[in-house]
């Protein structure tokens, strides 16, 4: 057997022994690139400052990953098109099923906002998931203060006649509601590649 500790397998990334050793990783350690960030067209810039993904095993045995770190995007304002500016701060952690539908399965009622749960049915590129969570933190309807008040004024003038209306709800959803690919439709995806 070749010698490889989990914190060299990046790319065929074993995050159970990962958890069950409560290992973690930081961005001091390691360098990754994020080309989706870089290339994404509603992210103008980015900036990820700092990072760590550690590993550990519950109070209910389970394989807990845990995904931390905090970074800097210029977005795309719904309302102006320009930049905004944002200071995002993530914190995830994420339970691993075997398979999908042990994760379909789970009791989320169970669980606080920050937590989910994945199905992790083999390795997988760990640059790439935490990636998708550093995606998945973007706020959805970025926008200036201003545009958000200007957007709200002209939405309460234009009444009930204005198109798509119905579907928003809150402060944080107040943009044109369109059906948005969410990013984590493609770590399932990711995870099912890395299925060996
Ligand atoms: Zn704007």
């Amino acid at each position: 057997m070749r010698q490889k500790g989990p914190l060299k397998q990046f790319d065929e990334f074993d995050a159970w022994s990962f958890s069950r050793l409560g290992e973690s990783i930081r961005s001091e350690d390691v360098k990754f690139d994020f080309p989706r960030l870089a290339s994404d067209e509603n992210i103008l810039a980015s900036h990820v400052e700092s990072w760590e993904v550690s590993g550990r095993i519950n109070a209910k045995s389970e394989s807990v990953i845990r995904f931390k770190g905090r970074f800097t995007a210029e977005l795309s304002c719904v309302v102006c098109d320009s930049g905004v500016q944002h200071a995002i701060d993530f914190d995830r952690h994420l339970i691993l099923m075997t398979s999908e539908a042990q994760a379909d399965g789970y009791d989320e009622d169970t669980l606080d906002e920050d937590t989910d749960v994945v199905a992790c049915p083999g390795a997988i590129n760990l640059r790439d998931w935490l990636e998708d969570e550093i995606l998945l933190a973007c706020p959805m309807f970025p926008k200036h203060d201003a545009c958000a008040e200007e957007a709200g004024r002209s939405w309460r003038e234009e009444g009930a006649d204005i198109e798509d209306t119905d579907d928003h709800q809150d402060d944080t959803a107040d943009g044109p509601t369109q059906e948005v690919q969410r990013p984590f439709a493609n770590l399932s995806d990711l995870l099912k590649k890395s299925k060996k």
